[in-house]
């Protein structure tokens, strides 16, 4: 087995070694750096009292400290205790600290439910069964280009640089389960293989809630919801987006007919 070079005297040298070693891997090395340098000067610019007023706004005050806690360049206590250090008012921290909570919770969930990560924990609250949903993901998804400018814009996003926004991770992961109609399983082994933070528990149980099947009712967005919290990040004008320009009583009634009729 021959060893890995670890050493290189700049990054574009270590690139062409990569692509050397991976030589079918696509496209272009993120813009995102790793190493714990980069990493303590994120978590030192991290604003974690903006953090909760901002967190789901496209420029909000967000870490970006995802892929470091998943590559163990730094843990999750350490991220903790720093924020708490840094805060002589830990309610005001209170929204960060819940996040991270979040991540520890779907780690411990899936040791324990390891069946769970590629299973449906419940059956979806959405009037169709698992049966209905596709199994493979169309080009026009694959490529980022459905006709849905916002969500093409996310997808190239996560294409050309392997991070994506927590929202907007929420609203490509409803698009393709609701809107396309594909099993979760499905859009979250295309987000793994994407993901510079790709965690499978993290990533699986959050499709599983966006899906309904590890939460009470499916998670929809529409297009004003976009507009509010990513104006100017991602193209939202009305005609670039129409199956998203409805209110939310008109796309559940368009996405889930079933479930009037049960109501009813
Ligand atoms: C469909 C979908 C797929 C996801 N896939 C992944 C994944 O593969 N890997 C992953 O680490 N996270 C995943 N998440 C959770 C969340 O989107 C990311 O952790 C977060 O966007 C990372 O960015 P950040 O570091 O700037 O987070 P911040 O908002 O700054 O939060 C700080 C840290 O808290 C944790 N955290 C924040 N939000 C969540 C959350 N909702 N669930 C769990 N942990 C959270 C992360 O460790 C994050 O680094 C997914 C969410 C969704 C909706």
């Amino acid at each position: 087995m021959s060893i890995l070079e670890r050493h290189f005297d700049n990054r574009d040298d270590l690139v062409s070694y990569v692509k050397q070693l991976a030589p079918w891997a696509e496209g272009n090395a993120s813009e995102i750096r790793g190493g714990r340098l980069e990493c303590e000067k994120r978590i030192s610019s991290l604003d974690a009292v903006r953090y909760g007023k901002t967190r789901n706004y496209g420029n909000g005050s967000v870490s970006m400290l995802s892929p470091f806690i998943h590559h163990g360049v730094i843990t999750l206590n350490e991220v903790r205790n720093y924020v708490i250090q840094g805060n002589d008012s830990h309610k005001s921290i209170e929204s960060f600290i819940r996040e991270l909570g979040w991540r520890d919770f779907w780690a411990r969930f899936a040791e324990n439910n390891e069946y769970f990560l590629w299973n449906d924990v419940e059956h979806y609250k959405t009037g169709y069964a698992s049966d209905h949903y596709q199994e493979k993901l169309p080009e026009d998804i694959l490529e980022g280009d459905t006709g849905v400018a916002c969500i093409d814009g996310f997808i190239s996003e996560l294409l050309k640089t392997g991070y994506v926004h927590n929202h907007a991770r929420m609203y490509i992961a409803s698009y393709i389960v609701h809107f396309r109609g594909i099993k979760w399983q499905v859009g979250a082994r295309w987000f793994l293989s994407h993901l510079l933070d790709g965690d499978i528990a993290s990533n699986n149980f959050s499709w599983q809630w966006i899906a309904s099947t590890f939460s009470n009712k499916p998670y929809i967005f529409n297009l004003e919801n976009v507009h509010k919290f990513f104006n100017g990040i991602v193209n939202t004008t009305p005609s670039k987006n129409s199956v998203l320009n409805a209110s939310y009583q008109t796309l559940q009634k368009r996405l889930f007919p079933n479930l009037e009729i049960q109501d009813g």
